[in-house]
């Protein structure tokens, strides 16, 4: 399948889901590209995944924004072959630094710099411990194994949409006016 193909196929995907979320957010090494980057050369011209691309272009004709989390030691490398694949301009954000934490800081970057709210944020990677860490901070995490694909993409908006449907959303208000009480309490508690 083409670019193209991929394209409309992921928009046709996207047409099934009333809710989609605001970001999505890819990792870099073996989730867009079936490489790590710090052990390429910049003269190189990379290669993505093969659905990767008409992904990231579907995403964008839908309006959905997309972003980048990678824990990359080598940005120049990375942000090099951006630009060289002719996606570097699509990002809101590009977070791309190593790290001691599995992206929880990337998140709250991500966070602060485009003020969307983690729920409504969905996330490919390639590691466990980052979906791990990161789906505890209310993102949709999917793990992807051979790269971020048309499979992937569908899991990834189906989870999505399960999470935020009606139901859930009012235990996810539930849970959180809970917590505010709870968290009131302790303040007054501590006045004492
Ligand atoms: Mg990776």
């Amino acid at each position: 399948m083409g670019e193209d193909g991929v394209k409309n196929e992921a928009m046709e995907i996207m047409g099934l889901f009333q809710l989609l979320p605001r970001l999505v957010v890819f990792d870099l090494d073996y989730t867009l590209w079936p490489f790590y980057c710090e052990c390429r050369s910049k003269r190189e011209m990379p290669k993505m995944y093969p659905q990767a691309k008409g992904i990231l272009y579907a995403l964008k004709d839908k309006g959905v924004d997309v972003a980048i989390a990678s824990r990359s030691p080598t940005p120049d490398i990375a942000n090099t072959f951006l630009d060289k694949l002719g996606i570097k301009s699509m990002f809101v954000a590009k977070e791309i630094f190593s790290s001691w934490t599995h992206k929880t800081d990337h998140f709250q970057r991500i966070n602060r710099r485009t003020g969307v709210p983690y729920t409504e944020m969905l996330f490919f990677d390639d590691e466990n411990r980052n979906i791990d860490a990161v789906s505890k901070m209310g993102v949709t995490s999917i793990l992807v194994r051979k790269g971020v694909n048309l499979g992937a993409l569908r899991q990834g908006l189906s989870n999505f949409s399960q999470k935020n449907s009606p139901l859930d959303r009012n235990k996810q208000r539930w849970d959180y006016f809970s917590q505010k009480s709870s968290s009131s309490e302790t303040e007054d508690s501590d006045q004492k």
